[in-house]
């Protein structure tokens, strides 16, 4: 029988980073914990121990016992939270840069994609390789199977109300995936979100999509909808930088080719300044709104771009993002 053993990060005195009323520590030992014990005891062919709640596997490493003390285990997976802006938002499985992630990692990958979505960074797979992790290190010497799952972001509290809300659902999965043995019975959570049961509409995945990075810029997509009949909203948000102007575009995604400019005006999104590590005032909030009419049947893509051109062409510099997973087909209005 295969065992495996599960950890929950910090505590013994630290508690991890904190946001949204929870701490690392008490969010993994005392929300996800229970939900994980009671799917774990239902296990025919494997098994899953928990290493003690009490202790900080990271502090006990330190002193030379934790993960260099541990024996016994196909795998070891460690729970924590991220925490960064308010924006950053999704889950991922860190392994040691060395590997590639094998079917378990994969799995878990899964599980977060379900219910919180991707870490960007970790897109497609759900997992990021790291090698600057202590725990992760002496694992990969003693050539014992290691990741480290950020389950979300606490800092955001979008992604830990989808945490909360389907804790239950999450933990028999978790299970499932770490182990590789499927479990009967069904997951108590009853929620009217739509992780589970209905299908994704376009807003969602157009909220759910990663802050895209290039050329020292970010640009996130937020909106992309007909807000009021016939008019087809944009908004987002792209920076840091200089550029005196912003401009939406929508693009052909056929083609390629722009079918549309707007200039938008600047918008002042400190929430977004946070996350870029500049000051507050800063405009880098974008909006625009397009006539539908006018591109009927077309598949249309958004791009933005930053520019120093009053008309919005590339002239004195100019940063653009391309937004193609998003696209609409126009609907005749
Ligand atoms: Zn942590």
């Amino acid at each position: 029988m295969s065992k495996h053993l599960v950890v929950f990060g910090h505590g013994q005195g630290d508690p991890g980073a904190v946001g949204n009323g929870y701490q690392e520590a008490n969010f993994t030992r005392n929300i996800l914990g229970p939900r994980l014990k009671a799917w774990a005891a239902k296990l025919k062919n494997t098994q899953v121990d928990f290493y003690n709640e009490s202790l900080d596997m990271y502090q006990q490493s330190q002193a030379g016992g934790g993960a260099y003390s541990v024996n016994g285990y196909a795998s070891v997976t460690e729970f924590h939270l991220d925490a960064a802006s308010a924006v950053a938002t999704g889950g991922h499985v860190i392994i040691n840069a060395k590997y590639s992630p094998d079917a378990n990692d994969l799995a878990i990958g899964k599980v977060l994609e379900k219910y919180v979505g991707l870490w960007g960074s970790s897109r497609p797979t759900g997992t990021f390789g790291r090698s600057d992790l202590l725990n992760c290190n002496v694992f990969s010497n003693r050539g014992i199977s290691y990741r480290l799952v950020e389950l979300g972001f606490i800092s955001n509290a979008s992604d830990v109300k989808k945490l909360v809300d389907n804790i239950d659902a999450i933990a028999k999965e978790l299970i499932e995936a770490i182990t590789g043995e499927s479990l009967g019975g069904s997951s108590s959570n009853n929620t009217n979100d739509n992780n589970s049961s209905k299908p994704k509409t376009h807003d969602d995945y157009v909220t759910e999509s990663p802050i895209q990075k290039a050329n020292g810029q970010e640009a996130k997509l937020e909106l992309m909808k007909e807000v009021k009949t016939g008019v087809l909203t944009v908004g987002g948000w792209q920076g840091p930088g200089n550029h005196k102007y912003g401009f939406i575009f929508l693009m052909d995604r056929k083609t390629g080719k722009e079918l549309a400019r707007v200039a938008s005006a600047g918008i002042v999104r400190n929430d977004v300044n946070k996350h870029l590590g500049v000051a507050n005032g800063l405009k880098y909030g974008m909006k625009a709104d397009f006539d539908m009419k006018k591109f009927t049947n077309k598949n249309v893509y958004v791009m933005f771009r930053r520019t120093n051109d009053r008309a919005g062409n590339t002239a004195g510099g100019a940063v653009d993002f391309h937004f193609k997973d998003l696209a609409l087909t126009m609907p005749k209005r």
